[in-house]
């Protein structure tokens, strides 16, 4: 059985170690040792990765009591190696990870709550409870915890013996009974943990609560700590700070400003779409009386508004009066007369002009992709002068 180093010094980087088997899997090798400080993947967090005898540490896992280290290329059995962890990326999750532990183990001292999902992605952690919690319990929790960080607390594991294990309380996922490790957080929290955590809490850095949501009768929130925490934190300043660049306002006043910005927005869109009603109702005022088709073209126009752009066409022409919003390829169309039967005509004009679409005797909507000059020879005329742009 491998001996665990990391279970022992969670802040080993490099150790040597004896090769005892290597087989081929895959496109990957998977290497044995006599011992590791290579954390196989578990607990919610990743795999470690980093350098072994010279290779890449693609993948760790244990099964079955046996960790195999997945490389990228083969080692020799027997031959003595060096390993070397990515240590950043380690410490990061070991941030986070303990970091976990302290807000699992408040939220459960406060609310009994327990941790119901954990996952631990590289700048990404989200955390699940069984009992929801508002925004400002969370904020109280996001001090509680850095206070708890501040207090550089020790962070202790170990294999208690049964009877040890029997007579302590403590968080667990699942019912384990063997080969338990618990990890201490002096004065906050007892867990049932497998993965590698700091050694005092110091370490941590610092904690933030970004957001959450509702999930499952619980909520799941996204949390970041340390290093992860800083990165977030600086991207999220300058995303601010541009924002209060561009507004030209500080930058905790944006939220108020922002709102502001889209008021204004739905106010001229409002009075775009007014402008645009009225322009339509004085085109179709200017529309010439005809015995023969109209055609008329809009650039951008909603259903409704296209309709009444028809009926008032239709009160001058005994012919169609076809109108088309949209460009050259892509139109929607409505089409309607007073005299001609559109229904069953309905067939010949979507292949005239390439299109889709039906309705009534006395009026017929759809979709065509013909260009314009096409739908106005189709139609038989020059559209009208007033709707040249
Ligand atoms: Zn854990």
């Amino acid at each position: 059985m491998t001996e665990k180093l990391y279970d022992l010094d969670s802040h080993l980087r490099e150790f040597s170690a004896k090769v005892i088997s290597c087989e081929k899997d895959g496109e990957r090798w998977a290497v044995v040792l006599d011992r590791t400080a290579f954390f196989p993947e578990g607990g919610g967090q990743a795999a470690d990765s980093g350098e072994l005898g010279g290779c890449r540490v693609l993948d760790v896992q244990e099964a079955s009591g046996v960790i195999r280290h997945y490389l990228d290329a083969p080692l020799t059995a027997g031959e003595a190696v060096a390993g070397k962890l990515d240590w950043e990326k380690r410490f990061r999750r070991m941030q986070n990870h303990s970091g976990e532990h302290l807000l699992s183990g408040l939220v459960h001292a406060h609310y009994g709550y327990r941790n119901v999902g954990f996952h631990l992605g590289d700048g990404d952690v989200t955390v699940d409870f069984d009992g929801e919690l508002t925004r400002p319990q969370l904020d109280e929790l996001e001090t509680e915890v850095n206070l708890a960080i501040a207090g550089n607390v020790p962070v202790t594991c170990w294999y208690p013996a049964k009877e040890e294990l029997n007579a302590l309380e403590y968080r667990s996922k699942l019912e384990l009974t063997e080969n338990v490790r618990l990890v201490k957080i002096e004065g906050y929290d007892l867990c049932a943990c497998c993965a590698p955590h700091v050694s005092r809490t110091g370490e941590i850095g610092s904690m933030h609560i970004l957001d959450f949501m509702r999930h499952r009768g619980g909520i799941r929130l996204r949390m970041l700590c340390g290093l992860d925490a800083v990165e977030d934190a600086r991207a999220r300043y300058q995303a601010t700070l541009s924002i209060s660049g561009l507004l030209s306002v500080p930058q905790l006043e944006t939220p108020k400003a922002v709102r502001r910005v889209l008021g204004e927005l739905e106010e001229t869109k409002q009075a775009l779409a007014d402008a645009r009603r009225q322009i339509l109702q004085m085109k179709a005022a200017a529309l010439p009386e005809t015995t023969g088709n109209l055609c008329l073209f809009e650039p951008e126009l909603d259903m409704l508004s296209l309709r009444e752009l028809v009926n008032a066409g239709m009160e001058k022409t005994s012919g169609m009066c076809a109108a088309f919003s949209g460009k050259d390829g892509d139109w929607k169309y409505i089409i309607g007369s007073r005299s001609v039967d559109l229904r069953s005509l309905a067939k010949e004009i979507n292949a005239a002009i390439n299109g889709r679409g039906g309705g009534r005797p006395e009026m017929i909507q759809g979709s065509c992709t013909a260009s314009r000059k096409e739908i106005e020879a189709y139609f038989g005329l020059k559209a009208p002068k007033a709707e040249k742009e």
